[in-house]
């Protein structure tokens, strides 16, 4: 196959970890017999200083004329860097969340795993983590609270806040739908998390994720509340697959899965939209505090390359090949500073990119 994939390495630790994906990626086209053009975008803090906006039209019409988009992460140290004294619509931050909304991204993917070698990591009780866990949390991106009207009024001299909370079934019904996809393609569990015994929108959840599951009779819905799922989480996350929900919802959850993963360094995700196009990312940021010195962890750059040959291109045994390379580089006792523990050797990060390409077979 030949596909065209804009890379965006951005700030800080970006560019050393989105090279050593990319490395990844070639190998991925080698051992499939296909070719991937690169296109290379500038988004973020290095933008900025380049054409004095966070995001150009041109940067937003690169991503779109291609398959999919690997990124590494933007911005910098708040406190020293210059970004940050300009106004809030023109720092780095600004350039993600409109490509995100450019891109009509609406399905949000981040995985939590617990690698057994990494189980010292992991905050939860030791019988907890030595069952491990393996869950895809599915978050809505661009609907719910975040986006509704919002305003601050006086009321008889009394401030009041308005944020609206409002869903319309077919936003709820294609995040479902690509939920239920990913679902077929792992255990076929699909854990929906809502407050429905308070609020409309989570009713109207759950009546349209029914009916979606209807199409999908080899996956199993089961509905949870969002306060017992945060509990959930820490108490018994093997019992998790798939975890569908809404924006702010998923937006706490993610963290805590995150969190109980261990290294945030480890952490890829993904945004879809209803084509097979999405952006690849790190879970972490820009780590200003370690760029340049060639010792960040390239592995959850190198995972969300994995899940870019999954979920755009199709390339399930590549993505597998890259995966099983990251667990046996883990087992085999490598390390990057962030995930070191006794015992093991330390590496940075280009030496880390060496050794999972060596394991990719
Ligand atoms: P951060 O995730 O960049 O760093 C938090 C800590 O984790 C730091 O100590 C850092 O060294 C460490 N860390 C993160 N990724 C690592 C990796 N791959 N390897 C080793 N260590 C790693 O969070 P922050 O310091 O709060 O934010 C720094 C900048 O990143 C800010 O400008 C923030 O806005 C931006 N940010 C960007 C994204 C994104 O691009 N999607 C996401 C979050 C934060």
């Amino acid at each position: 196959m030949n596909a065209k994939i804009a890379l965006i390495p951005g700030d800080g630790i970006g560019p050393e970890v989105v090279a050593q994906a990319k490395r990844v990626l070639d190998k991925a086209a080698e051992m499939s017999g296909s070719t991937f053009e690169y296109a290379e975008v500038y988004l973020g803090g290095c933008s900025i200083d380049r054409f004095g906006v966070p995001l150009t039209d041109e940067a937003v019409e690169t991503c779109k004329s291609s398959d999919a988009v690997l990124m590494g992460s933007i911005g910098g140290d708040a406190k020293t860097s210059p970004w940050y004294r300009l106004p809030p619509e023109k720092r780095p931050e600004a350039g993600l969340l409109a490509i995100r909304k450019a891109l009509n991204l609406f399905a949000n993917l981040r995985p939590a795993y617990l690698y057994p070698e990494l189980k010292d990591a992991c905050p939860l009780k030791e019988e907890i983590a030595e069952r491990g866990f393996d869950l895809m949390m599915v978050r809505e991106l661009t609907g719910g609270l975040y986006f509704g009207k919002r305003y601050t009024e006086d009321v008889n001299g009394v401030k009041n806040a308005v944020d609206t909370l409002s869903y319309n079934e077919e936003e709820i019904r294609r995040v479902a739908i690509r939920a239920f996809d990913i679902a077929q393609k792992r255990r076929k569990q699909v854990t929906l998390v809502d407050k429905a015994n308070v609020l409309d929108s989570s009713r109207l959840w759950r009546s349209v994720v029914a009916e979606v599951a209807k199409d999908y009779p080899d996956v199993t819905l089961t509905n949870m509340l969002v306060d017992n799922c945060a509990m959930q989480l820490v108490k018994d996350p093997a019992q998790f697959d798939v975890v569908l929900t809404e924006n702010m919802f998923g937006d706490i959850l993610s963290d805590e899965a995150s969190m109980i993963s261990g290294s945030i360094g480890m952490l890829s995700s993904a945004s879809l939209n209803d084509t097979k196009f999405g952006l690849y990312e790190p879970s972490g940021g820009s780590a200003p505090d370690i760029a340049g010195k060639g010792i960040a962890n390239p592995i959850a750059t190198i995972l969300s390359a994995a899940m870019l040959l999954r979920f755009s291109l199709d390339l399930d045994r590549e993505a597998d090949a890259v995966e099983n390379a990251v667990r046996q580089v883990l087992a085999d006792g490598y390390r990057t500073g962030d995930i070191m523990s006794e015992g093991c050797t330390q590496v940075g990060t280009a030496e880390m990119g060496d050794l999972i390409l060596e394991r990719m077979g």
